[in-house]
């Protein structure tokens, strides 16, 4: 793929172009927890979107997508780009000019081979891509963590997705053998190191969306803040999930519902979860990191309720199968991938299993994606 932009950019518009590539990224550990201000747990992938870009001395931007072969011609303060892929490099520009930035035209080519809308972040592969090479082409100055910002307002002012900040982080701080420590609620993040020698990491990915997605994820935030509201009756200074123990929520439980107890509860155990999951990782202990993972997704199935019968079912059977250190739905739910740490030893068996049974009761065989903890944005020389 990096190739080709290369080749496609000297035939469309000649020599001089500087490349660059920012990743797609998977979330170890750590879900529904970001909007609680605690920890996630991301990593960036071997998958990527590559771009090359040049000023040019004309009054527009020249832009071809590899992948949708597309070629637009686009006026950086004019009107919003019908096409969707093209809002992500308008917005990026916009909120780049928003914090004092003074862009050129210029012309680009960039495709990648981040699978689009699989749960791997590919929106934000492209607008850090984006902006790692517009950044460095003009010498723009902004650090990673405001390119990380300028992404997430690119989603939230030009796409209308109100996604938190985990996906641009990754893509832009990631490193190989390293996963991210994110604190949510401060953005300070940790490196740890990611190095299960023996083993892969590999997604199976459904291939299904069920429609309570987003509904369902509006009334997790809604139960998660109704928990808070009780527990900040009694103890001050609560400002989020974050800051509640199992304890208090075990205290004040008689005051709210079932229900908000028990998703408060998964929240509650889940940043624990990340917390104790990177001890594993610093004594090198993958055994106890897969127990961890596996937890995560028994507390997403049964006390906050976003699994699916498909996710539960691939979970199930990693947790059943000595090879799988662990297994776990990745995502907001009702959908997507799970993420598996397998043995290399077992890998092979375990693939054909996975897609033979899967295949016997839904019909339809789920996508294998195998991924390496890879290194973020970067300028390919
Ligand atoms: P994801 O979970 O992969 O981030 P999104 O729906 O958020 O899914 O983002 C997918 C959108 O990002 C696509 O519809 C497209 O507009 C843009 N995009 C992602 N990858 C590419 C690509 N390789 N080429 C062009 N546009 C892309
Ligand atoms: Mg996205």
């Amino acid at each position: 793929m990096k190739t080709k932009i290369q080749e496609l950019f000297k035939k469309m518009y000649g020599d001089g172009a500087s490349f660059f590539a920012s990743p797609g990224r998977v979330n170890l550990i750590g879900e529904h927890t970001d909007y609680n201000l605690g920890f996630v747990l991301p990593g960036a992938i071997d998958k990527a979107i590559y771009v090359g870009v040049k000023p040019n001395d004309g009054q527009k931007c020249r832009i071809h997508s590899v992948d949708y072969d597309q070629s637009i011609e686009m006026d950086l303060h004019g009107e919003k780009p019908a096409q969707q892929w093209a809002r992500y490099i308008y917005g990026v520009v916009q909120e780049m000019e928003k914090r004092g930035a003074l862009i050129r035209p210029f012309d680009m080519t960039f495709g990648g081979d981040v699978p689009l809308g699989a749960g791997l972040s590919s929106s934000a592969a492209l607008e850090s891509a984006v902006g790692f090479a517009l950044n460095t082409v003009y010498n723009l100055g902004f650090s990673r963590e405001q390119l990380a910002k300028i992404g997430q307002m690119t989603e939230h002012n030009y796409v209308g997705v109100r996604c938190g900040i985990m996906d641009q982080f990754a893509s832009l701080f990631g490193d190989h053998g390293k996963v991210i420590r994110l604190d949510c609620r401060s953005l300070e993040y940790k490196l740890e190191p990611f190095d299960p020698t023996g083993c892969k990491v590999v997604l199976f990915d459904t291939q299904v969306k069920h429609s309570l997605a987003s509904s369902e994820y509006n009334v997790r935030r809604a139960q998660c803040e109704a928990g808070v509201a009780v527990i900040l009756k009694h103890v001050g200074g609560i400002e989020s999930l974050r800051d509640v123990t199992l304890e208090m929520l075990n205290t004040y439980k008689n005051e709210m519902d079932d229900v908000v107890y028990r998703r408060c509860s998964f929240v509650i155990n889940e940043n624990q979860r990340v917390l104790d999951a990177c001890d594993a990782l610093e004594k090198g202990d993958y055994a106890t990191f897969g127990e961890k993972m596996n937890g995560s997704h028994d507390g997403l199935s049964k006390w906050y309720e976003v699994s699916c019968e498909e996710l539960d079912f691939l979970a199930d059977l990693g947790h059943r199968n000595s090879g799988v250190l662990g297994a776990r739905m990745m995502g907001g739910g009702f959908g997507g991938c799970t993420i598996n740490l397998v043995r290399d030893a077992a890998y092979a068996d375990y693939l054909a299993e996975v897609t033979d049974k899967f295949t016997h009761r839904f019909g339809k065989a789920p996508r294998i994606i195998e991924v390496n903890i890879s290194q973020g944005a970067h300028q390919i020389r």
